[in-house]
């Protein structure tokens, strides 16, 4: 049973025969793929505000001297300075200020993906209908040190995350972080579980293979490459081949970890920083491109929400993967108009479903 289960509900059994399988999963065991994805996004923390205090992150801050741009955790949930600010905003919470975020973005021709940590189903219900696709990190299902304090993440209330994104048909990204206190069963376990909410929703698009990066709050050191390029491995081999396996080249060796099962390269940015990891800079697309070429792997761009939760009507023709289940309202009608546009953003949109290799585009780093 993983800690917090049993509070938030979590009927999640892992067979244990399934976990032995998967501890003897190595490199060996999987293919290169072929073709390699990645996304263009802006990254637009809302608040640095959190209400835990995870040692190996060097995202959150406590308020009192900046206005609320930026979004860890529940923060209002911790900070009355950040509920009296949302309040003088005329916002009742944190996801009301979100929605409305998602609601600009939109209208600046840009599709959310939004990660505010632990969501009950009311919050993400809140903003289901303004995000292409959602996301949170389980990071793991064990009890670690590195989330210790006052207060701490609890995996039960990660997988119920999880969980409600399914229940509401949010196409969804999560991942592992190794590296901060795990074990090999461990990482075994998070990723079937991981595949066990995907069996029962279908909703997981890609995972992160992601490893802890030394900063000035963790001095804990990261993983060796061969650690990766096993917990990759595991994961291309626990998730269904529908499920991409990411990793971030800004934070992992990619090149050396993608005859492990890599198939997706994360967001890449061409104006704004990585704030979760300010000193692993973004690589620019032709990076990208030097990393699929090291694999033979062609390099694609994709949109956040991947294509086989598209309506029919909006794939592209070049679309080979096996839809999602078409009697779920993966998307809002206000997501779809957005993709389907002929405007200015549904020209970007639809370039990037067409497949090919990435366009160039006015005012973007190449
Ligand atoms: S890792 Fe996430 S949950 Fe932990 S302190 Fe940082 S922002 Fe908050």
């Amino acid at each position: 049973m993983f800690p917090g289960a049993e509070k938030y509900d979590i009927d999640i059994e892992l067979a244990e025969t399934a976990v032995e399988e998967l501890l003897l999963v190595g490199p060996d065991d999987v293919d290169a793929a072929d073709r390699l994805t990645f996304s263009r996004n802006v990254f637009v923390p809302l608040t640095t505000a959190c209400r835990y205090t995870c040692t190996y992150c060097t995202y959150y801050d406590p308020p009192g001297t900046e206005a609320l741009f930026t979004f860890g955790d529940d923060p209002d949930d911790r900070y009355t300075a950040v509920h009296d600010q949302l309040d003088r905003w005329g916002h009742d919470s944190i996801h009301a200020y979100l929605r409305q975020a998602c609601e600009i973005a939109l209208e600046e021709g840009l599709l959310p993906h939004a990660n505010p940590g632990d969501q009950t189903p009311a919050q993400m219900r809140r903003v289901a209908d303004v995000n292409a696709s959602m996301g949170v990190m389980l990071e793991t299902t064990a009890d670690v040190r590195a989330h210790a304090g006052p207060r701490s993440k609890s995996p039960g209330q990660r997988l119920a995350t999880i969980r409600t994104a399914g229940e509401l048909a949010v196409p969804f990204t999560t991942g592992i972080l190794v590296g901060i206190g795990e074990g090999w069963r461990d990482r075994a376990e998070s990723l079937l579980a991981i595949r066990a909410l995907h069996e029962r929703y279908g909703h997981v698009q890609e995972v992160l293979v992601q490893p802890v990066v030394e900063n000035d709050r963790w001095r804990g050191g990261s993983p060796s490459v061969e650690t990766l390029r096993q917990a990759t491995a595991m994961a291309r081999a626990a998730l269904p081949p529908e499920v991409s396996v990411q990793v971030p080249p800004n934070l992992a060796p990619a090149q050396e970890l993608l005859d492990c099962g890599v198939d997706d390269l994360g967001g890449v940015s061409p104006v704004t920083d990585d704030h979760i990891n300010p000193e692993h800079a973004w690589p620019a697309v032709e990076e990208l491109r030097e990393v699929a070429a090291s694999g033979d792997a062609t390099l694609t761009e994709r949109l956040p929400v991947y294509e086989r939760y598209l309506p029919g009507s909006l794939r592209s023709d070049s679309f080979e993967g096996v839809p999602a289940d078409s009697t779920r309202d993966w998307l809002s009608e206000r997501i779809q108009t957005a993709i389907g546009a002929e405007d200015r953003a549904g020209r970007r949109y639809r370039r990037a479903l067409s497949a090919g290799p990435p366009a160039a585009a006015p005012g973007q780093l190449r």
